[in-house]
């Protein structure tokens, strides 16, 4: 049994070691003028080609979007002086790694960029077998609140757990302190991620626009024959979410809404700061261990 666990931690690990390499990667090439294209199929193939398999599409959020957002296929969109997240996902076997770095092409917003990335290092900080998802979320709003910005913690957008194709599992793990919370234990996985916002900022996220990523709420007869090839092409996620530029392009858009409309896919549209308030973003897979964690997205020295 120890050594079964030990294996299925070891995935995760090597997942996460994945990730943090083509993140690091990507992060050289979030400049002024280049494509939000090019560096979500940088992510994705890196991923690929390093021997794990995209957790979730490529996540490119800019300024008031939090999260979500992900290039199309004819994307010609190119980095401007913007607030960027980058929000990216690997997994071996089911097994993911799932963390997130904000770039500052603005110049002007580092102290933003810190206020999350100082709320996930003093999270990590107090996690151990026993601690309370409640004492995670205070400590993040607490770090966030204590700069002189005027900045805050976003309340509707959380940690989670990390369960075998399940890239949002329980518990939540919320960015604020609340209520009625789930003690954490030894060798459970789950991802820390603060969002702060500005002064502008209200805290909270809305859906707005389209979507680009989609994932499946459950398999069912479907008629139509464009929607049955859809759904066999999907499968092969395992319901962890997909980007619509991954499809066949061909009748693409009425296949997918008729997925939607029958309750077999669910859309992630994207979500952006309700006050317009620029959002920054910090994120990192732990391992619960007794005596503190282990960060498996961070960068190992060789
Ligand atoms: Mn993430
Ligand atoms: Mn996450």
């Amino acid at each position: 049994m120890e050594e079964q666990i030990e294996l299925v931690l070891d995935k995760y690990r090597s997942a996460g070691r994945i990730l943090a390499e083509v993140r690091e990667e990507a992060v050289g090439r979030i400049k002024e003028g280049f494509s939000l294209l090019e560096v979500a199929e940088f992510v994705e193939n890196g991923t690929r080609e390093k021997g794990a398999e995209p957790g979730f599409p490529c996540n490119i959020s800019r300024n008031e979007e939090a999260a979500h957002a992900t290039p199309s296929i004819d994307e010609k969109t190119v980095f401007g002086k913007d607030i960027v997240k980058l929000d990216i996902g690997a997994h071996i076997g089911g097994y993911i790694g799932d963390s997130a770095v904000t770039v500052d092409l603005s110049g002007s917003n580092d102290g933003l960029v810190k206020a999350s990335e100082a709320a996930l290092n003093e999270a990590i900080k107090i996690i151990r077998d026993g601690v309370s998802t409640v004492e995670i979320g205070e400590t993040i709003e607490n770090t966030i609140r204590a700069r002189a910005q005027g900045y805050k913690p976003i309340v509707n957008l959380t940690g989670h757990g990390l369960l075998k194709y399940n890239s949002h599992a329980r518990p939540a793990i919320p960015n604020v302190k609340y209520e009625h919370g789930v003690i954490l234990r030894e060798n459970d996985v789950v991802a820390i991620e603060p969002f702060a916002t500005d002064a502008q900022g209200v805290g909270k996220v809305v859906e707005s626009g389209n979507a680009e990523i989609y994932s499946l709420i459950k398999a069912k007869p479907v008629r139509l024959r464009e929607a049955k090839k859809l759904l066999e092409e999907i499968k092969k996620y395992q319901g962890l979410p997909f980007a619509k530029r991954w499809l066949p392009r061909e009748r693409l858009d009425m296949a997918l809404r008729t997925l939607k409309n029958t309750g077999v896919l669910r859309d992630h549209p994207v979500l952006r700061e309700e006050g317009k308030g620029l959002v920054s973003q910090a994120e990192h897979t732990i391992i619960v261990k007794e005596d503190g964690c282990e960060v498996t997205t961070r960068k190992t020295k060789t």
